[in-house]
């Protein structure tokens, strides 16, 4: 029996370990300066005017909507193509999700599918960067920027992709990242938020640590500095969301390590799109292409999925099966939340075919940093074997 492959797993070196080691020798474990030195490299990577760390992406969308000023009584337009955690953190606000469909090549909301479901209540829109593949942020803007709607770009799964040669989430009011181990950028758990205005982020760092108008690492240097000791005010509810200092240090590191991350992914999932060609009936999502034919984006392939179409003989469920049977952890495509009895209350205003049918038919492939070429060989040959090709006139043919 060969080795299990995982679909996804971490990739560090000895210095994360190191990193890690560091910020707890210091004494200094909570938040502090390495949060503030990955805070500052982070920003610098995406161009945004600052970035504040944060627990999750979650944790990052809960306070960029309160942020933005969304509250009860709004709407905001979301894809139920998503993990849940977007549709959720409307619902923290005591605002509405509601759900838009996206366009069936990329699975992202387009300014067609947010136009069509938006009212005069619609006061955000959250953008997805669906598994990695980058939204078009500048064409949602065009719609929205002129309404007064504010777009938040969830790119909890889009760290190391771009939007036209920039990194997603530049430019953005509001950009969420998640530092989770099925992203590609991980410190175990964590979150970032990225602004375009610095005296937001100012407000996003004092709702993370309950509101307090000065952080525990100023009064620390205050007091260090031998100066009259700081005393703190709460202004408003704020939240317990912080980073450790043992998290960023490590993030750090692997934020210097995203641009081979991504040329890796990029690498092994071409061979399985150049490999699996020969399957009939398979199609995987990769860079999004506009109504010219112009490639506007690269995706970092953080979820690299295949939706199989009406030629492929096996349904969905059942190839996950015939994949775990032969010891290979593959996925279902991304979830839609409008399915979810958590959601049964909220209807879409419209049909969502094209969600629907991308949450039906699509799944996610094994794809790691240092997965070999045998482990990828392995996940091809069952397909081809599912479409009632015998291996050797499939997958070693083409390769
Ligand atoms: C993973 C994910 C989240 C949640 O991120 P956490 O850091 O686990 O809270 C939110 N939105 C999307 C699109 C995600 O893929």
């Amino acid at each position: 029996m060969s080795e299990r492959i995982p679909v996804m797993r971490p990739w560090f070196g000895p210095e994360e370990a190191e990193a890690a080691a560091e910020a707890v020798r210091s004494g200094w474990v909570a938040q502090g300066p390495q949060v503030a030195a990955f805070e500052k490299a982070f920003a610098a990577w995406t161009g945004a005017a600052d970035a504040v760390a944060v627990s999750s992406c979650t944790t990052a969308l809960h306070l960029a909507l309160i942020t933005a000023g969304v509250g009860p009584g709004d709407e905001v337009v979301v894809p139920s193509l998503s993990f849940i955690a977007t549709a959720n953190a409307v619902r923290y606000v005591g605002a509405s999700p509601v759900f838009a469909d996206v366009d069936p090549a990329t699975g992202n909301l387009t300014a067609t599918t947010v136009d069509a479901v938006r009212s005069a209540a619609t006061r955000a829109v959250i953008l997805v960067d669906q598994g990695g593949v980058p939204a078009d942020l500048d064409a949602m803007r065009a719609m929205c920027d002129p309404a007064g709607i504010v777009v938040i770009e969830d790119a909890a799964c889009g760290a190391g992709s771009l939007l036209r040669g920039r990194p997603v989430g530049a430019g953005a009011a509001f950009a969420t990242y998640s530092f989770h181990p099925r992203k590609l950028l991980t410190c175990g758990e964590g979150g970032m938020v990225t602004v375009d205005r610095p005296e937001v982020a100012a407000r996003l760092r004092r709702l993370r640590e309950h509101g307090m108008s000065v952080s525990a690492a100023d009064r620390d240097a205050a007091d260090r500095s031998g100066g009259a000791p700081v005393v703190e005010s709460y202004d408003e509810l704020g939240f317990n969301y912080r980073m450790t200092d043992v998290q960023a240090a490590i993030g750090l590191v692997q934020l210097g390590r995203l641009p081979e991350m991504v040329a890796r992914r990029r690498e092994l999932a071409e061979r399985y799109r150049k490999l699996l060609s020969g399957v009939p009936g398979l199609r995987l999502v990769g860079d999004p292409v506009d109504a010219d034919g112009q490639v506007y984006g690269e995706t970092n392939y953080q979820a690299c999925w295949v939706q199989l179409g009406p030629d492929f003989p096996v349904g969905r469920d059942a190839m996950l099966g015939r994949l775990a049977a032969a010891g290979i952890s593959a996925r279902r495509g991304i979830m839609a939340a409008h399915l979810e009895p958590a959601y049964a209350d909220t209807p879409p205003p419209l049909p969502l075919p094209a969600t629907e049918a991308l949450t039906r038919d699509s799944l996610i492939l094994p794809l790691f940093h240092d997965m070999s070429e045998a482990q990828q060989d392995r996940v091809i040959v069952e397909f081809y074997a599912a479409a009632g090709i015998a291996a050797g006139t499939g997958a070693e043919a083409h390769a």
